[in-house]
């Protein structure tokens, strides 16, 4: 049998971690048994689904690499195949027309709640015999009266449920649109779905959706409930814990990769490992070690991570993200070093590709104003003929390369009989704007004598002024 797994996102807002996990989740099953992961997009409820948000899910996928076999399949296609088995119910008796009004469901809701018991709908309908004709209906599914529904769900184990705890739910509406129960229901069967991957929000759906597959004659798939994920204060994750649409993680700086791992472990272990390359992840990946419990989110993990990955990961792919970011801001990279080289040289000192631009960006871009307090600290009047007298050293380099600038700065400390720090600091501040950037004779090597002698003419009228006013 070969293993399909789904995700079914409702359009209504953007691409959530907790999605993404469970996406994740599905992708991860079906690769490691060869399978086919289908995305269906379930955007029944017009009202509340939009292109924005199917945007936004295609593109959350896409950028965490979860690739789908099939699909994405739209809900709102496929109408004319819900109304056929809907149908096809119908004339089977397995369900029926129900025609109270809603005072009629309320009252009786009431009566119900009166007497303590659990609200229900009584079924009347399937009974009725007055004259129904010009009367709106809806279709409801003809729940089994007796029995019990049992699954073996693979995160929490066995589950059982009365079917007499279960009315007879509305399968379409009055104006004959489909229900969400009855599309999803519909499509895993048609689509042939094994195993049902999804967030335990949705269990007690299962028994219901069971009934109706077996009414339909399908094979029913495993189930497999997902627990939520909290946010620190241990109420659901929401945005006001920060960010949790996978592309503002994206606009954050985060790697694609270090969300993926850690949304793998967000609620799964294997041993006590925390880093997980992708391929690690599809051998190991088991259902089964799906916590129970709900987790919690750790920024400053995922933050741990996306150093890990900024670390790790081949320079040439994390080069290709960091383009993102250069091309959001708009910054032409072909005025600069090789985003490449850039990876390699910062990625020591950076938690995200945010940081790694923004720490860059004096290299292809001259900076507007410079940073107050390293100003006030490397820009005194002692360092004027310093800067100067590396201006005119700089000024005879030949061959601008790493290993002469080095020289240089160490030459001209002990000519001056300054310590190294006193010589580098100046520059860093005058080529930077700021007191930190990668090693000093790197930084100018990728700068280029150019603007490094551009920076250093400016720094030293900068130096001029400041010390002609504080004077
Ligand atoms: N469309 C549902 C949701 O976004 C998921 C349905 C399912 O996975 O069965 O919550």
């Amino acid at each position: 049998m070969t293993v399909i797994t789904r995700f079914a996102p409702s359009p209504t807002g953007y691409l959530h971690v907790g999605g993404a996990r469970t996406a994740l989740y599905s992708w991860l099953h079906a690769r490691q048994s060869n399978g086919q992961f289908v995305l269906r997009i379930e955007d029944t409820d017009r009202e509340r689904s939009s292109q924005e948000s199917v945007d936004a899910i295609l593109d959350g996928m896409t950028w965490l690499g979860l690739d789908y076999d099939k699909g994405p399949y739209y809900q709102t296609q496929r109408f004319d195949r819900y109304a056929e088995l809907i149908q096809l119910l119908l004339e089977q008796g397995k369900a029926y027309r129900c025609y109270c009004t809603r005072e009629e469901v309320e009252s009786l809701r009431a009566e119900q709640m009166a007497r303590k018991e659990k609200p229900r709908y009584d079924g009347r309908c399937r009974h009725r015999t007055e004259q129904t004709e010009g009367l709106e209906s809806v279709v409801r599914f003809r729940n089994p009266d007796d029995g019990v529904v049992v699954f073996d769900d693979l995160v929490r184990g066995t589950i059982s449920v009365q079917n007499q705890e279960l009315d007879d739910l509305i399968i379409a509406r009055s104006d004959g649109t489909p229900t969400y129960n009855f599309t999803v229901v519909v499509d895993d069967m048609d689509m042939g779905i094994t195993h049902v991957i999804r967030g335990d929000d949705h269990i007690n759906n299962t028994p219901r959706q069971m009934n109706i597959l077996r009414a339909l004659g399908a094979e029913l798939p495993q189930y497999a409930h997902v627990p939520m994920i909290l946010g620190s204060d241990g109420a659901r994750l929401s945005k006001r814990h920060g960010a949790v649409s996978v592309l503002q993680y994206r606009e954050d700086g985060y790697l694609p990769d270090a969300l993926l791992n850690y949304l793998v472990r967000l609620g799964w272990s294997h041993g006590d490992q925390e880093v997980f390359s992708t391929q690690e992840m599809i051998a190991l990946f088991d259902l089964k070690d799906i916590n129970r419990a709900a987790s919690t989110f750790n920024t400053e993990k995922l933050l741990w991570l996306n150093h890990h990955y900024l670390m790790n990961d081949d320079p040439v792919s994390v080069a290709g993200h960091l383009k993102w970011h250069f091309d959001q801001r708009g910054i032409n990279i072909e005025v600069g070093p090789a985003l490449v080289d850039l990876v390699r040289i910062q990625r020591e000192r950076c938690k995200t590709l945010v940081e790694m631009t923004e720490m860059s960006l004096f290299l292809y871009q001259d900076f507007d104003a410079y940073d107050e307090k390293a100003v006030k600290k490397h820009f005194k009047a002692k360092c004027l003929p310093v800067l100067q007298y590396l201006l005119e050293q700089f000024n005879t380099v030949s061959l601008w390369n790493a290993d002469n600038l080095h020289q240089i700065v160490i030459d001209t400390a002990q000519a001056m009989d300054k310590k190294i720090g006193e010589i580098a600091q100046p520059i860093r501040v005058a080529v930077a704007g700021k007191a930190v950037s990668p090693p000093i004779d790197i930084t100018l090597e990728l700068l280029g004598k150019d603007r490094t002698l551009q920076r250093i003419e400016r720094a030293i009228r900068t130096v001029e002024e400041r010390n002609v006013e504080i004077s």
